[in-house]
């Protein structure tokens, strides 16, 4: 399991891949990441300090996921990442956080502020239809206003290449996540052991039709791989 990397390419950046306690959600009827846990804070903490002893504040900016929020993440590794911020010379640092977890992104934010480190939150929405996205997917975001579920975050995710997705609603998808969010990221759809399957043909369509419109927008990123940002693979736990 790779867990650092360098992205080159649109809004560079260092990402690292931490682990948590693990995603409090784990319901999301797509998703294996929320594998990647361990309850032991110990062990995480030392896992966690090896891969953060990687960074080197390149572009001064970092990404961290940890396959659930932000606030999965043990108290010694969040002060590490801030030591590291210091240290590195970060100056804007993103992290995940599901929409449950949202009323910590106020104390986040001024946390990271206190040392002149910017914060940008991305939430997995999948998608902005909150019928499909509930019943189907079983995310687990209350609300469906657009507008109203990016009020405490800044980035967010989407899920395409699922049966019943077409041309159409995705480019909503993405549409809806530009005007309301600073920048979107794009997942295909990879099977897993999870009920949820890919959709060839929907992915096809993307394909043809929306990845070579979006492909070169600064603020799309598309993994086409879940481990096109050179980390993930297998979990291990
Ligand atoms: S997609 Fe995110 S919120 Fe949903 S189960 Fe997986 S880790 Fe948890």
């Amino acid at each position: 399991m790779e867990r650092y990397s360098i992205i080159e390419e649109k809004n560079p950046r260092e990402i690292v891949l931490l682990r948590g306690r693990g995603c409090t959600w784990r319901r999301c009827r797509f998703c294996d990441y929320h594998l990647d846990f361990c309850a032991d804070e110990q062990a995480n903490y030392l896992l966690n300090q090896k891969e953060l002893a990687k960074v080197t504040g390149l572009y001064h900016k970092l990404e961290v996921i940890n396959s659930g929020s932000f606030s999965d993440l043990d108290q010694k590794t969040m002060d590490l990442i801030q030591k590291v911020c210091v240290s590195k010379g970060i100056r804007e640092i993103h992290f995940e956080c599901h929409w449950n977890d949202r009323q910590g992104i106020k104390a986040l934010r001024a946390s990271f502020s206190a040392l002149n480190v910017l914060v940008k939150v991305k939430i997995g929405v999948e998608t902005f239809d909150a019928l499909f996205r509930e019943s189907y997917l079983d995310k687990g975001i209350t609300a469906s206003d657009p507008a109203q579920i990016a009020t405490d975050f800044d980035e967010c995710c989407l899920l395409f290449g699922l049966p019943g997705q077409n041309g159409e609603t995705m480019e909503r998808d993405i549409v809806t996540g530009l005007t309301h969010f600073e920048r979107v990221c794009i997942n295909i759809m990879v099977e897993n052991g999870r009920p949820i399957k890919p959709d060839p043909a929907v992915i096809e369509i993307f394909l043809k039709e929306l990845y070579p419109k979006y492909m070169g927008n600064s603020r799309v990123d598309i993994l086409l791989e879940n481990t096109d940002f050179g980390v993930g693979g297998e979990p291990c736990a």
